[in-house]
């Protein structure tokens, strides 16, 4: 996967944001998108589809203009035939408040992926996504999201759960609904940057995030109107897999994930590491693209203590979670901002995003299991076989 930061600048000002360097207008150099595709397709080392998702930051405060030149360029480097080809989805994950028609071209021509950030009914989201004045954002967000609609383009919603909407899985639902929104993906208000969550810190965050869960996904089934909850159909398929098959977790890994900003520092694990600052790691900079070689920068990962760190966690996490063969480790970023070390194992975190969502898996099979019926058998078939992962294409 790679993620590209096409600027830092942000047109809002949530409550919530981690993003350091928000007010940088400063964009991406087309021969720095050119340099990053360039060296990437001539490494053999993607896979035959990447996922290119622009983000950190409003990625669409930079022109549609800038899209179409950089997406021609990258059509035109990447490799279309042989065993050796890569197919390229572009994705965006965006506050939704410029999108028009002109966006919805864009989209509609390259088959871009685009996930919209939107925290639930006005209340919920006027109460953290701001503008730079302090106003609520939701009126001009769901403008961006009528335009989609209205364009018949396909779109996933991204929520920011509150401790107020942890409480209000009906409203929640209801409010998709109404707008037409059929894939969900959640996050929890977390600790990141220099952001701290004072719902992280409570004890009993994963208990109401489970009751939230539980109550959201069982409805939204029973009603059939919302067709993709991330937290349970991600996680489905990692539950459900061959005998022997570990979940691969590319966080991890190095240059598992590429992430990008806009002058052309390379990250890698984590995408929240880009732009930080830390006494014991420095800039979490792994090299520059303009400058260094995409094989220079892989083999200094591989000596750095950043890897080191990160992989002292993902063996403890494998000898001492039993959550390990569906989790993979984790993300690292969390178990910096949480536990103030890599090579530490659970955070609040992963247990929200690998521990809830494997508890109610299981516990939806076990109750089927008890009332283990052909109608049983055949919903268990329905569960496993839910799609894998938004944005999808027409
Ligand atoms: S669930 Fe947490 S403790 Fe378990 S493997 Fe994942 S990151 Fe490690």
């Amino acid at each position: 996967m790679v993620i590209i930061q096409p600027t830092a600048f942000c047109n809002i000002n949530c409550t919530y944001c981690y993003l350091p360097d928000r007010s940088n207008k400063h964009v991406i150099a087309q021969s720095t998108v050119t340099k990053l595709f360039t060296e990437l397709f001539s490494s053999g080392w993607t896979n035959p589809e990447i996922t290119v998702l622009w983000h950190a930051g409003e990625p669409l405060a930079v022109p549609v203009a800038f899209y179409r030149e950089a997406f021609a360029t990258i059509e035109r480097l990447r490799p279309k035939d042989g065993p050796g080809a890569v197919v390229v989805k572009h994705s965006f994950q965006t506050n939704g408040m410029l999108i028009d028609d002109e966006w919805c071209d864009l989209f509609r021509e390259w088959k871009v992926g685009v996930g919209v950030s939107i925290d639930g009914p006005r209340e919920l989201h006027d109460a953290h996504r701001k503008t730079r004045s302090g106003a609520g954002t939701f009126d001009r967000t769901v403008a961006g999201i009528r335009c989609l609609k209205a364009a018949n383009w396909p779109f996933h919603a991204l929520s920011v759960l509150s401790r107020a909407s942890l409480e209000m899985p009906e409203e929640m639902l209801a409010f998709y609904i109404s707008e037409g929104i059929d894939h969900v993906c959640f996050n929890v208000e977390e600790s990141e940057g220099d952001y701290v969550s004072d719902l992280f810190q409570g004890a009993e965050l994963r208990q109401r995030y489970e009751t939230f869960l539980r109550k959201f996904w069982h409805l939204a089934r029973s009603d059939g109107r919302i067709r993709f909850v991330r937290e349970i159909d991600h996680a489905l398929p990692r539950v459900f897999r061959p005998e022997g098959v570990r979940a691969r977790n590319i966080q991890v890994e190095p240059l598992g994930m590429v992430n990008v900003d806009s002058h052309g520092n390379i990250s890698s694990f984590s995408p929240e590491l880009l732009g930080y600052k830390n006494a014991d790691y420095g800039d979490f900079l792994l090299g520059n693209i303009n400058t260094r070689s995409l094989r220079e920068i892989y083999e200094d990962t591989l000596g750095s203590a950043l890897l080191r760190d990160i992989q002292a966690g993902t063996e403890a996490c494998r000898a001492g979670c039993e959550y390990f063969s569906v989790c993979g480790g984790g993300a690292p970023v969390n178990k910096l901002f949480e536990n103030g070390r890599f090579d530490s194992t659970s955070t609040s975190f992963c247990t929200l995003t690998q521990m809830v969502p494997t508890d109610l898996i299981l516990e939806a099979y076990d109750t089927l299991e008890q009332n283990w019926t052909a109608d049983g058998l055949s919903t268990i078939a329905q569960l496993a076989a839910q799609p894998a992962s938004p944005p999808r294409m027409p």
